[in-house]
């Protein structure tokens, strides 16, 4: 029986570490070709030669999700690669709390620029093809903090916010042209995201509480695999996942 990953083309946003690299590498030996985009050429070009070396396709673009182009581009070679896009996981973002009275504006600018304008050209890149081909699944990646707020957290929860805001109208304005959304909200996950913090005293306490409870990445490459995996009729909105022990 079909798992409804086999064959299908995955383009990922920052899929250079983290989430999006256990994403790209769970997808992978479930059968899917993989289409990597981040900053960092050198890591995403090493997993697609892992990758590939086992006999599957993968292909790595640079990308900077700040810049529209750059996110067409890497959609664009997607098709132009393998002919289709199935699937684009708008994962790539960063982190960097800080108290607002310590106005780090541009951490601010940043944070908005790359968890929300770089989802929304994700959007823009991916969703043409798959209103022509009148199938697709965009999956937005939020976060517990896009239904939670706390000191040091508000403009990067108003940013997976504002994902949460905009999966849920992007759900409801694709239902004619058969595509499924998804946006998955993770709690503390083990990855290099709490490195994007500037302030150090905030830094520190950050890096406890991941060290104290986060769970490893494959949790959320499980969750993107359940959402892709169920029949085509069948679309998974929304996911929320934590550490057991996570509170908050
Ligand atoms: P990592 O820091 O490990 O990965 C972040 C990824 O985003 C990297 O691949 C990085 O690649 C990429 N990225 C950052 N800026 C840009 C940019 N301008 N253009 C392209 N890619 C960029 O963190 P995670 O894997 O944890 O983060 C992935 C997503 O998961 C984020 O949206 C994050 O907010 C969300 N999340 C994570 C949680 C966690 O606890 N880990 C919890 C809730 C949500 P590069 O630097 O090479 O460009």
């Amino acid at each position: 029986m079909s798992n409804n990953i086999e064959g299908k083309i995955v383009v990922i946003t920052g899929a250079s570490s983290g989430l999006g690299e256990a994403t790209a590498r769970l997808l992978f030996a479930q059968g899917a070709s993989v289409v990597l985009g981040a900053r960092r050429t050198d890591r995403i070009q090493s997993l697609v030669d892992e990758l590939s070396g086992s006999g599957g396709k993968a292909l790595a673009v640079t990308t900077d999700v700040t810049h529209c182009d750059q996110v067409k581009r890497l959609v664009d070679a997607a098709v132009q690669t393998y002919g289709r896009i199935d699937v684009i996981i708008n994962n790539a973002g960063l982190m960097p709390h800080s108290p607002l009275e310590r106005l780090k504006i541009d951490d601010w600018n940043q944070t908005i620029d790359v968890n929300i304008k770089g989802v929304l050209y994700g959007i823009a890149a991916a969703l043409p093809y798959m209103k022509q081909q009148k199938a697709g699944h965009i999956i937005n990646v939020s976060s517990v903090a896009g239904h939670k707020v706390g000191p040091g957290s508000a403009v990067y929860a108003a940013t997976k916010h504002a994902v949460l805001a905009l999966s849920e109208g992007l759900r409801q304005e694709v239902k004619p042209y058969n595509i499924r959304t998804t946006v998955i909200s993770p709690g503390a996950v083990a990855t290099e995201l709490p490195n994007s913090i500037t302030e150090p005293d905030v830094a520190e306490n950050i890096h406890k509480f991941y060290e104290k409870m986060a769970i490893p990445a494959d949790s959320f490459a499980r969750a993107v695999a359940f959402a892709m995996s169920q029949p085509e009729e069948v679309d998974v909105n929304e996911i929320l996942f934590r550490p057991t022990s996570q509170e908050l």
